[in-house]
């Protein structure tokens, strides 16, 4: 078995469903007492958020690049990093690493082929909503991204900063997403990316008639393939 590195701690709320999907898909492969091989390197996201609001990308990077590293030295065999946002600095990690990183947007086309589904909505912070960096690497594999509109971005993006990142689960902004991923679908959507790994901690399946991908969920599904892989 490879093992697994995992930049966290954005938030770590969503670090913790990372840490626990992938052992749960180890044992459910492997069986017995197998879990995952698996270092975490978690940040402390108070920096990392200031960093995104100030527009400080190449700084952002630059400290995750280090994190990585420390990674890569720490001896682990390819790299994820669980938010979608921050693979906006994806390129500043690359340049300074050797083993593999594998991306959350690659890993959900993956699934989004698989489901044979054309368009989708998109869920996030306003920065993978509304910058490229993200839907750019969806579309060129076919796959149309509608996004929510300006006022509907505005509280997606708080409900994530200062209600899911925190932990806190509230009924209305669950009945808000249901909202909004209604307005998508009548938009066209198909199905909807969660592409906020804190995303799946308020929307479930149940709660929504159309198919949801979760990109924590896959993100970390992904990694254990990875992992297991011959
Ligand atoms: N975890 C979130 C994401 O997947 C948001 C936190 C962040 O800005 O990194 O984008």
């Amino acid at each position: 078995m490879k093992t697994i590195g995992l930049i966290g701690g954005m938030s770590w709320e969503s670090s913790g469903e990372y840490y626990r999907t992938i052992n749960e898909e180890v044992k459910k492969r492997l069986g017995g007492l197998h879990s995952a091989k698996c270092v975490l390197y978690s940040v402390d996201f108070h920096e990392i958020e200031k960093y995104q609001a100030l527009g400080e990308w190449e700084a952002a990077g630059e400290e995750l690049a280090n994190v990585a590293v420390s990674l890569e030295k720490a001896g682990v065999d390819f790299i994820v990093i669980c938010t979608n946002t921050m693979h906006k600095v994806v390129n500043s990690i690359e340049r300074k690493i050797k083993v593999p990183f594998i991306h959350i947007a690659d890993a959900t086309v993956k699934q989004i082929k698989q489901s044979g589904l054309r368009t989708v909505g998109l869920l996030g912070t306003k920065y993978t909503m509304e910058q490229d960096f993200y839907k750019s690497r969806i579309e060129r594999e076919g796959i149309q991204v509608i996004v929510p509109s300006n006022e509907e971005r505005t509280i997606i993006n708080q409900v994530i900063f200062e209600e899911l990142c925190l932990g806190k689960i509230e009924k209305s902004s669950k009945q808000y997403y249901q909202e909004v991923i209604h307005s998508l679908v009548k938009r066209g959507a198909e199905g909807i990316i969660l592409g906020c790994t804190e995303i799946g901690l308020l929307v479930k399946k149940e709660d929504v008639t159309i198919p949801l991908f979760d990109t924590a969920h896959i993100h970390a599904v992904e990694a254990v393939n990875v992992a297991l892989e011959k």
